[in-house]
C-alpha cells in the first residue's frame, strides 16, 4: 500500500470536521476539495448549513482556499460567493495548485489540512506536500466520467487502509 494515499482521518462528511480539534492539532489553514466534498458535483448552491461550517472555521481563526481541478466557470462563481478564495484547473495531485493555496492562506503544508473526497487527487496531493490530509465519503454518485473509473481501483484501496464508511445522510451538505 502506498502511504501517500492513505488520509490521516476518513468521515462521512465536511460536517464530521471539527474546526476547535484542527486548531489544537496546530493546524492553521484549510485546503478543500469542491466537486463532492463542499457539495454535489457541479451543483452551484450553497446550502446554509456550508455556510454556517465555514463561518465555523473562521471563527476559529482558520483560513480556507478551494483547490479544485475544475474549470473556472465552475469554480469562481462558488468560490466567490463564499468569499472564499479558489484555485480552479489545479491538477491535482499535482503540487502547484497546493503551493498556490499557501501562498494565498500565508501557511505552511505542516500546518494545513486537505480536505477532499478522492484519494488520487485530494489525499495524494495534501500527503504529497506533508499536509494532514482528511477524506470524506463523496456526497453524490453523480461526478466526471474519468472520476468514475478512479473510484473503482479508489475502492479497492480504501477497504484495505479505512474502515467502511457511509455518505452522510440525505440532504447532508447539499
Ligand atoms: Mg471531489
Amino acid at each position: 500500500m502506498l502511504r501517500i494515499l492513505v488520509p490521516d482521518l476518513y468521515v462521512p462528511s465536511i460536517y464530521a470536521v471539527n474546526a476547535e480539534t484542527l486548531v489544537e492539532k496546530g493546524i492553521r489553514g484549510i485546503v478543500t476539495d469542491l466537486d463532492n466534498t463542499l457539495v454535489a458535483w457541479n451543483e452551484p448552491e450553497a446550502p446554509d448549513k456550508l455556510v454556517h461550517w465555514l463561518d465555523g472555521l473562521r471563527e476559529q481563526g482558520l483560513r480556507v482556499c478551494i483547490v479544485s481541478n475544475n474549470k473556472e466557470v465552475r469554480v469562481r462563481p462558488f468560490a466567490e460567493r463564499l468569499a472564499i478564495p479558489a484555485v480552479y484547473e489545479a491538477g491535482k495531485p499535482r503540487i502547484r495548485a497546493f503551493m498556490r493555496a499557501l501562498e494565498i492562506m500565508r501557511t505552511h503544508p505542516g500546518e494545513t489540512a486537505m480536505i477532499g473526497d478522492q484519494l488520487f487527487t485530494d489525499i495524494a496531493g495534501g500527503n504529497r506536500m506533508g499536509m494532514y490530509t482528511i477524506l470524506v465519503v463523496p456526497i453524490s454518485d453523480k461526478e466526471w466520467v474519468g472520476t468514475r473509473m478512479m473510484r473503482l481501483l479508489e475502492r479497492q484501496l480504501l477497504r484495505r487502509v479505512a474502515p467502511p464508511l457511509t455518505r452522510a445522510p440525505e440532504g447532508d451538505g447539499r
